[in-house]
């Protein structure tokens, strides 16, 4: 099943000529699950060739300007359409209330189905709110383990990281796939292309006239394989709590709004250097770094953070907007 993952800013604090400000997406069976909603991403959003009208989870890591400011914008543009595929966000405490003063103020208006998920970290629960209307919260759900959702083919796990505001950083973690469908030996079977093929794809086992079918010991599909994993870090200084999360991930997107020389500045602001992000990668075991994130005082030359990182963590990139990864 394809994964795809793609950079829709760059940038931190300000936006420059060639980077936006934060947004990753990720796009995995017919979802679009977005990170930060720098201002403008929606223009990246289109420029990346993803779909408005698509089912899409979006997640705030925190309320810095350069990660929600282009959210009402891109629900604005949204809401032009005819748009029927649901939207579900999370992000920390009082994300109900910033959509809720654009809709007040602005007339923001969501005619698709959403639900908002405020975090509480300290409480370990999510706060629901249903459409943009009701200002009471619908319900509250404890937090198991940090996973703040679970589907069929994966979770969203969440971890709180230090930086100068409360930060959320979020892990994709897809669940152990099946290997490959064999038809053939479907066919073999008498087993007639139809809506049990998809159950067999899947690991179901089935019955076929009176016969129970076991997809994996008839050799129907491969075994199982592990799943991929993405890891999105906010903005942060390193702590034990993003090394966690991201723990075996295929690509860890960190942010390196600095170089080894800024270590101080780093600190002060609470936020990471190359350095940094090259030592998160290595001791949570990480496949691909991408630096992200990245101080405009840069802008003409970044290669300094990428060298400074590999030297720590060979295989580390620099984000670039509209850079497209596909997962294998
Ligand atoms: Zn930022
Ligand atoms: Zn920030």
């Amino acid at each position: 099943m394809e994964l795809t993952l793609h950079i829709l800013g760059s940038s931190a604090a300000t936006p420059t000529r060639e980077r936006n400000l934060s947004s990753i997406a990720i796009r995995y069976r017919n979802k679009i699950l977005l990170f930060d909603c720098g201002e403008d991403f929606q223009r990246r959003f289109a420029e990346a060739g993803l779909k408005f009208n698509k089912p899409l989870m979006i997640f705030i890591s925190h309320f810095h300007g350069d990660h929600i400011i282009g959210l009402p914008g891109f629900l604005f543009r949204l809401s032009l359409n005819d748009r029927t595929a649901p939207i579900v966000m999370f992000g920390p405490r009082n994300l109900f209330l910033y959509l809720l003063l654009h809709r007040k103020i602005l007339g923001l208006k969501a005619n698709y189905p959403i639900k908002i998920y405020e975090i509480d970290h300290l409480t370990k629960e999510l706060i629901e709110f249903e459409g943009l209307d009701s200002e009471e919260p619908k319900n509250k759900i404890k937090i198991q383990d940090n996973i703040i959702y679970d589907s069929k083919y994966y979770t969203i796990k969440y971890a709180l990281v230090e930086h100068s505001v409360i930060t959320y950083a979020y892990a994709f973690i897809e669940k152990p796939r099946f290997g490959k469908f064999e038809p053939e030996k479907a066919k073999a079977l008498g087993i007639p292309e139809s809506h049990l093929w998809k159950k067999l794809q899947e690991g179901e086992i089935i019955e076929y006239q009176g016969k129970k079918i076991d997809p994996i010991k008839e050799g129907i599909i491969g075994p199982k394989k592990p799943g991929r994993k993405i890891t999105y870090s906010g903005d942060l200084i390193p702590g034990k709590s993003i090394i966690e999360l991201g723990k075996d991930s295929d690509i860890l997107v960190h942010e390196a709004t600095f170089a080894k020389k800024l270590a101080e500045t780093a600190q002060e602001k609470k936020h990471s250097t190359s350095i940094d992000a090259a030592l998160d990668a290595k001791q949570m075991n990480a496949k691909q770094l991408i630096l992200t994130h990245i101080s405009s005082r840069y802008q003409d030359d970044a290669s300094k953070l990428l060298e400074e990182a590999k030297e720590i963590f060979p295989n580390t990139i620099l984000a670039e907007d509209l850079l497209k990864i596909e997962l294998k």
